[in-house]
């Protein structure tokens, strides 16, 4: 058996449905889908991934893809868990570990969720895809298309990230430019592939995105030795990383892979942008759209997220937090990750750095947990946020050095 998938499920109104025809919305209650797995059937041994190859495809009977010839791969996954003992010393952790996604395919883990979107996507029969994107997802399910063979339309706000836009060019997606947000994005696909042959598949529009990004949580834990973390700090935008990583731990519970607890997961956005920030603090179930969005750190500037609920239930469940962070800090931590460690990290991963700090600060984090922060994208990017500062000297100058300290 390739894949133990067995059905879909409705997180809010527990309807479920056949996985093996295409599905959008739960059709009742227009919640996201979640895919289920016959885990009782898996016979797989946590040993036996010792002979499979480094990428994300080795966790196959825990994917959605049905055959191994549908699988459309870049080489995406296995992205290294990088000790950083001088950033812990400077936030005054002795545990602190960064995921570095920013050397997936595309330069962000949205690859993640693109090479198993569209892999199963081509497999039910899928022909042409649309989606809203800040940029990264654009690009990403844009070269994963490329390669499938299918049409690929993306929709991004015109002051996305420009890369990103090159990078969708590059790999022959179809490109619309928004004067405005990825909430307007949205609703113009939305009402464009209504009665179409086009797919709609925006975040959490369609239930296989996810189950790519989840693989960031089977990777972690393999990579820790089958242990969990105290506390996994993730930059939310749609939040389907972090709900992911959940759902990837909580499988592997149920396996018999992983003793509990689940980490308690941080849920870290941009003060210009954090619906699901002000949500948490009032206790609430679900976020308000918000207004004026608006920060640099571009990949998680999702004014409503359709899945802010299963957000919001992870962070209860965990007994984790929720908290914003501005724009000036977190391009310092950009600099600063950059001085101590020589990670470029994109402004989204450098947010987490500046949240975990003010969590330390609070008490909130204990010193001697151990924390894992996810660098969501490379800083490649993003190539205008630390400023660069070097003379120019003539081409018959004299250079001069400093003394070596
Ligand atoms: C999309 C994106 C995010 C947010 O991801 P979600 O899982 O949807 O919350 C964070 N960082 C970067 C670089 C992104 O591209």
């Amino acid at each position: 058996m390739f894949s133990a998938l067995s059905h879909l499920e409705c997180p809010r109104c527990a309807a479920t449905y056949d996985a093996f025809v295409r599905q959008g919305l739960c059709p009742s209650c227009a919640s996201p889908l979640l895919a289920r797995y016959d885990l009782p059937s898996v016979s797989l041994q946590r040993s036996a991934l010792d002979e499979r190859a480094p990428d994300l495809w080795r966790y196959h009977e825990l994917l959605p893809v049905s055959a191994p010839e549908n699988i459309v791969t870049l080489g995406e996954g296995m992205t290294p868990l990088l000790d950083v003992p001088r950033l812990a010393a400077a936030l005054g952790l002795d545990r602190l570990w960064i995921k570095d996604e920013g050397l997936l395919p595309t330069g962000s883990f949205k690859a993640r969720g693109a090479a198993v979107g569209v892999s199963r996507a081509r497999e039910l029969g899928v022909r042409a895809m649309a989606m809203p994107t800040n940029g990264n997802a654009g690009a990403a399910w844009s070269a994963y298309a490329a390669r499938a063979g299918l049409d690929m339309l993306v929709a991004m706000p015109v002051d996305a990230p420009m890369i990103t836009r090159v990078e969708t060019a590059a790999a022959g997606g179809r490109l619309v430019l928004v004067d405005g947000l990825i909430s307007d994005a949205g609703r113009m696909v939305s009402a464009a592939v209504a009665g179409s042959g086009w797919s709609d598949v925006g975040t959490l529009k369609e239930p296989y995105r996810i189950e790519g990004k989840k693989t960031m949580g089977f990777e972690l834990a393999e990579q820790l030795g089958w242990r969990m973390p105290d506390v996994v700090v993730y930059p939310t935008g749609g939040g389907v990383g972090l709900i992911g990583i959940v759902k990837a731990l909580g499988e592997l519970v149920s396996l018999g892979w992983l003793a509990g607890p689940l980490p308690r997961m941080v849920c870290v956005q941009a003060a210009g942008c954090a619906p699901i920030v002000r949500a948490f603090d009032a206790g609430a179930s679900e976020s308000q759209p918000w207004a004026d969005a608006r920060t640099v750190a571009f990949g998680i500037t999702v004014p409503k997220a359709l899945g802010d609920f299963l957000v919001l239930a992870a962070l209860y469940e965990t007994g984790g937090t929720a908290l914003a962070v501005t724009d000036d800090e977190l391009l310092a931590d950009v600099a600063l990750v950059g001085r101590l460690e020589g990670l470029f990290l994109c402004p989204e991963g450098a947010a987490t750095v500046t949240a975990t700090r003010a969590l330390v600060a609070s008490g909130w984090i204990d010193p001697h947990e151990e924390v894992v922060l996810l660098n969501t994208g490379s800083g490649l990017i993003y190539p205008d946020t630390v400023p660069v500062d070097a003379v120019t000297i003539p081409a018959d100058g004299r250079l001069t050095l400093p003394a070596v300290s």
